[in-house]
């Protein structure tokens, strides 16, 4: 189990009252902020020579990786260090996986599906992570197929079930919910919590084909559970381009970095073929504000430009008391961009939020010698519709 910085702390002299408590040997101010700095790696525990041996204990055992990291043609698998998401961050994604059957009728047919699914999520594309080929010779014999092919021809990675099964990751055949889940929760446990080598491999849930009383929807929520709680990866025999689009929008969520906020590229982004007399909108970079903003440009009946600022990924509010969102940023953004040269258009609409910066960024723009001026638009991104039809 990892360290928190709180748990360090109680076994440092200043959390024990004792003479050598916050002597700044270690180059920290207080034994807090080498408390802190420990837990997150950033200092060596050698650095204090006032730690005892329980600590000194305690911090290696917490240092050994819990679960082995696995590789497949670059996918990465396993590696995992902590029981919960908020505690630090979980490493690699869930891997979605499919087994196909190279002796099935409808082997081809599945085949192309299965290779050709993507969706697109924040930006970035997502595919089916490892198509497993059973009875393979089948296909060798037919055709001069290849994986390796197929890898570069369609970025899938295909792998042979005779050499997936060689990886050492441990294989859960999926009977009933309870018991996969307790197992996998088990396990997982025994791996984080007492670092047990016996229980240090990536596990695998196993999905068999469907039966035709089964429907897709229980599977897609039995798989949804298992993404949470703790399968490494998952392997379908049933395809549903529904239901890898809902586990893949769902795995996102679960294995972003909660230290990070998820933030868009900094640019100007165009809707609906904007042209130079087109609306003007501004924001910053963090992926929410952006995407709700985009969502309402996309859908109204005229065109416009997003001017995206950078922020570190910050919503509006927080950027500006971080001072992230400045007027400073505005002007460099608007100069870096020679946006006043691609428009004619004049008006910069900013977020309600930030109604209070109108004067200093008017001001800050006009000794730049830039003419655009700032109008202040909405507090809510699905109020723009409206604000758009009875202002401008
Ligand atoms: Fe505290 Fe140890 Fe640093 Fe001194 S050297 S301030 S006792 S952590």
């Amino acid at each position: 189990m990892e360290l928190s910085g709180l748990q360090i702390f109680k076994y440092l002299p200043a959390a024990k009252k004792s003479a050598d408590a916050n002597c700044k040997e270690c180059g920290c101010p207080t034994c807090m902020a080498f408390a802190l700095k420990l837990a997150k790696g950033n200092t060596k525990i050698e650095n204090c020579k006032h730690v005892p041996d329980e600590l000194k204990n305690i911090y290696q055992k917490s240092q050994k990786l819990a679960q082995k990291t696995v590789e497949i043609k670059g996918l990465k698998t396993g590696g995992e260090n902590v029981l919960f998401r908020h505690e630090k961050t979980f490493l690699n994604p869930t891997a979605l996986c499919v087994l196909l059957d190279c002796a099935a009728p409808d082997f081809e047919k599945k085949f192309e599906r299965v290779k050709n699914f993507e969706i697109c999520i924040l930006n970035k594309t997502k595919k089916v992570d490892l198509i497993i080929l059973k009875n393979s010779q089948i296909l060798q014999q037919k055709t001069n197929f290849s994986p390796a092919e197929i890898d570069a021809e369609h970025s899938n990675r295909v792998i042979y079930l005779e050499d997936f099964q060689k990886l050492p990751i441990k294989i859960i055949e999926d009977e009933k919910f309870t018991k996969t889940a307790n197992e996998l929760k088990f396990i997982r446990e025994k791996a984080i919590k007492e670092k047990d080598e016996n229980y240090s491999a990536p596990v695998c849930v196993h999905f068999a084909k469907l039966a035709h009383s089964e429907k897709i929807n229980e599977l897609c929520a039995k798989a949804a559970f298992y993404i949470c709680k703790y399968a490494n990866m998952i392997i379908f025999e049933d395809f549903n381009e529904a239901m890898f689009s809902s586990l893949m929008t769902l795995r996102e969520n679960i294995f972003t970095d909660p230290q990070k906020p998820l933030k868009v590229e900094s640019k100007i982004y165009e809707f609906n073929e904007p042209s130079e007399n087109s609306l003007i909108f501004l924001t910053t970079n963090f992926a929410l504000t952006f995407f709700a903003v985009a969502n309402e440009l996309e859908n109204l009946k005229t065109s416009s430009y997003l001017i995206v600022i950078p922020a570190d990924g910050m919503s509006v509010l927080t950027a500006w008391s971080a001072e992230k969102f400045t007027a400073k940023t505005v002007v460099q953004m608007l100069k870096k961009t020679n946006f006043s040269e691609k428009v004619k258009n004049r008006k910069i609409i900013i977020p309600g939020l930030l109604a209070h910066m109108k004067k200093e960024l008017d001001a800050a723009i006009k000794s730049a010698g830039l003419d655009f001026e700032i109008v202040i638009g909405t507090i809510d991104a699905c109020d723009i519709a409206d604000f758009v039809k009875s202002r401008l």
